[in-house]
């Protein structure tokens, strides 16, 4: 009894459990169909492969990863399978043509765009985002560090891995004075880091008078925090509101208020994974 008590507490807790309670949440919300329902299915199936391929990292333990992509690469070849299927089966038209053409093409086309993205990443590049994600996850896990990635500076940049933020959000925890709980979440290897409330997340702007949010009943523990200075935006996912919210997760669900955002002028600084 102890001891199966303690398993499930090291599997909870565990690296895996991050991504079950993604999918758990995803599951949940794309519950009531509609447009936001489809878009949430298919992230479920998407994190379920990427669990996947992050297990089939886990497994090889005895080959730790280099860090350095060059090298890694056959791994994430390797391990590619599993995502492109899923896209194949579940994405949307062009993306799932895309997956086919990747499964059945060489294996240097899909080393070239890795490659390619991960000196310059771009949010419009789904494939490399979503096979990436589980692998610079993996490496932080392991706590080994990057090789060969120009890491961007300041505190508008992920620590770890040089990414741009997915989302912020806002959680009840001991506080330092400064950040007022607010993190921000790295769109590549999908940890977080803490940063200042009242700034903005792309260009640093301070000023209150230039910082707008954006917030629908519909959606009461998520809103658009945008910035008249540089005109972006990132969607804030407030805990302290809604304490079962996933962020990663609940910034999808919330996608209509991205419509907004759009409407208003305002540009996101970085598309999720689906695309919104
Ligand atoms: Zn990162
Ligand atoms: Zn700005």
């Amino acid at each position: 009894m102890m001891m199966s008590l303690l398993i499930d507490d090291l599997e909870a807790n565990s690296v895996p459990g991050f991504w079950d309670k993604q999918i758990q949440r995803a599951d949940r919300l794309a519950k009531p169909r509609g447009s936001t329902g489809k878009l949430l299915e298919f992230y479920a199936e998407l994190l379920r492969s990427q669990k996947e391929i992050y297990g089939y990292f886990l497994s090889g333990q005895e080959s730790l990863p280099a860090g350095n992509l060059e090298e890694d690469l056959v791994l994430i070849r390797n391990s590619s399978l599993p995502l492109l299927r899923t896209v194949a089966m579940y994405g949307p038209e062009p993306l799932a043509a895309e997956a086919q053409i990747l499964m059945n093409g060489n294996r240097q086309l899909l080393d070239e765009r890795l490659l390619g993205y991960w000196r310059s990443p771009s949010d419009i590049q789904f494939f490399e985002k979503a096979l990436l994600q589980p692998y610079t996850r993996w490496l932080l896990d392991t706590g080994i560090s990057l090789v060969g990635r120009e890491l961007a500076s300041g505190d508008r940049a992920c620590p770890y891995c040089g990414g741009q933020p997915q989302l912020s959000f806002l959680q009840a925890r001991e506080s330092t004075a400064e950040s007022g709980n607010r993190d921000l979440m790295c769109a590549t290897c999908l940890s977080a880091w803490e940063f200042r409330r009242v700034v903005c997340a792309n260009c640093g702007e301070e000023r209150p008078a230039k910082l707008g949010y954006f917030h629908s009943p519909e959606f009461d523990h998520i809103r658009i925090e945008a910035c008249d200075t540089c005109k972006r935006y990132i969607k804030g996912v407030d805990l302290t509101r809604l304490g079962h919210a996933m962020p990663l997760v609940d910034e999808i669900y919330a996608a209509p208020l991205d419509l907004w955002a759009r409407e208003h002028g305002y540009t996101k600084i970085e598309l999720n994974l689906v695309g919104v």
